[in-house]
């Protein structure tokens, strides 16, 4: 007989919710399953990068390796709770798709090449400061309406900007990281700043 994953699953589910009918309470046994995989393990906050909610999560890792992750109890967003995406943070982690190295294509390539993250932060320095400066706007002209006479007159203001470069945050910046983030981004010069979690 074939069986489909979803006939599967009802079949399993139907199996469990009977165990409590016929005299077994499952609540001690899965508690300690739980309680098993992060005893001894230290909790470490984070937030979780998927959208712009900015649940709190907690990795639990031993070993240098994550070994669970979960809603944090204590994040005043969710209050542990996830949706199924964040319920599944751990597979950023254990992925075999996941990439470890940055991937950089070369103009006019047709293939990608592994960089070292030196490398990599190095080029973006260049260019971020190239195109700042190659693109960078230190006066604009604006009309200006005299309040006696109401005669509008041209007027030249400092204005030392790019709008050749646009910044996006994401939601797993903190307050303070986002706050430094847009200090950077202010000091060059950078106008178009925006957030993943207002789109
Ligand atoms: S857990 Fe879900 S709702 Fe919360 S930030 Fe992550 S993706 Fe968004």
């Amino acid at each position: 007989m074939r069986i489909t994953r979803r006939e599967f699953l009802k079949i399993s589910s139907a199996a469990i919710a009977t165990l409590p009918v016929l005299g077994f309470d499952l609540t001690p046994a899965m508690a300690q399953i739980g309680e098993f995989r992060i005893k001894n393990v230290k909790p470490v906050p984070t937030i979780c990068p998927y959208c712009g909610c900015g649940c709190g999560l907690v990795v639990y890792a031993a070993d240098g390796k994550v070994i669970a992750t979960e809603g944090d109890p204590d994040h005043p967003i969710n209050q542990g709770s996830t949706c199924a995406k964040g319920a599944a943070l751990y597979q950023i982690y254990d992925n075999p798709r996941r990439m470890r190295k940055p991937l950089y294509r070369a103009p006019y390539s047709n293939h990608w090449e592994e960089k070292d993250w030196d490398w990599v932060l190095d080029r973006i320095v260049e260019r971020i400061k190239a195109t700042r400066d190659k693109n960078f706007i230190t006066k604009e002209t604006v009309k200006v309406k005299d309040e006696k006479t109401g005669v509008e007159r041209d007027v030249e203001i400092n204005v030392n900007r790019t709008e050749a470069i646009a910044t996006l945050g994401g939601a797993a910046l903190d307050n303070e990281e986002c706050y430094l983030y847009t200090k950077l981004a202010r000091s060059l010069g950078v106008v178009y700043v925006e957030h993943q979690a207002r789109l």
